[in-house]
């Protein structure tokens, strides 16, 4: 079910998507060579923590028989990981690797959801155009966020300005409504055909996502039940904002 938030439910949002944000601006000034994804996890767990939030991934269940629950408090996922990288002591980032950290922030019954992926020391330029190609994407999807409009508009846009990049966006992923859930529907693939699917009303909050592998199109998952790695070891970006959607367009409710 698609819900519609009222006046108070979006202010609820904003706060619990401000504190999401802040925890990402706490990590990006912690980036650097020789900081562990466990340590990064920390940062943003006590950033959340000391808002009034929590962190939702933390404990998200897997859904799989044998598969634990997820430990962390944020998703780390380095250079051909692209999403639900677990964070670990033994994961050291070094000078040329990228991280994606998508973290959710619950406060107050709701949540707000945001990921970015992050440069460690220098990185080749081919590198910084794959993570700008996806911030972008999702700035191309988002024209089309405006009540009246489909979400297929959205979909489409993503999807043809990371092709035309030259890059792949995931399938087998997408983003989603948010609210009292961290995923609620609708679903929002990154790929699609504009003027067609759910038309976007006032009121509606989703989590807009492009995931976006340098290479092939094609996935695998880890054996941690987790991971998911670009198929052919090609790096992959992921960028995420929490969305309103407004009469007169989005109002991007992670970003502070
Ligand atoms: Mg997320």
């Amino acid at each position: 079910m698609v819900t519609i938030k009222s006046k108070r439910e979006i202010e609820l949002m904003r706060e619990a998507c401000r504190v999401a944000a802040l925890a990402q601006q706490e990590i990006e000034k912690a980036i650097k060579p020789g900081i562990s994804t466990f340590e990064l996890d920390k940062i943003a767990e006590n950033v959340i923590r000391s808002n009034g939030g929590i962190p939702a991934e933390k404990g998200y269940p897997s859904g799989i028989k044998g598969v634990p629950d997820f430990p962390g408090s944020i998703c780390a996922s380095v250079n051909d990981e692209v999403i639900h990288g677990i964070p670990s002591k033994k994961v050291i980032l070094k000078a040329g690797d990228i991280v994606s950290v998508d973290l959710v922030a619950y406060k107050n019954g709701y949540n707000g959801d945001c990921a970015r992926t992050y440069i460690v020391g220098n990185v080749p330029e081919t590198t910084k155009k794959l993570i700008e190609v996806t911030k972008q994407a999702f700035f191309e999807g988002i024209k089309f966020a405006k009540e009246g409009n489909r979400l297929g508009d959205i979909s489409h846009a993503i999807g043809s300005y990371v092709e035309k990049n030259g890059y792949s966006v995931v399938r087998e992923f997408q983003g989603h409504g948010i609210g009292a859930q961290m995923h609620e529907d609708p679903g929002i693939p990154n790929y699609g055909k504009s003027g067609r699917g759910l038309r976007l009303q006032e009121g509606m909050t989703l989590a807009i996502e492009p995931m976006v592998i340098m290479g092939k199109p094609g996935i695998l998952e880890l054996e941690d039940g987790w991971t998911i790695i670009s198929e052919d070891g090609s790096l992959a970006a992921h960028y995420e904002n929490t969305v309103l959607i407004t009469k007169n367009g989005p109002e991007i409710l992670t970003i502070i």
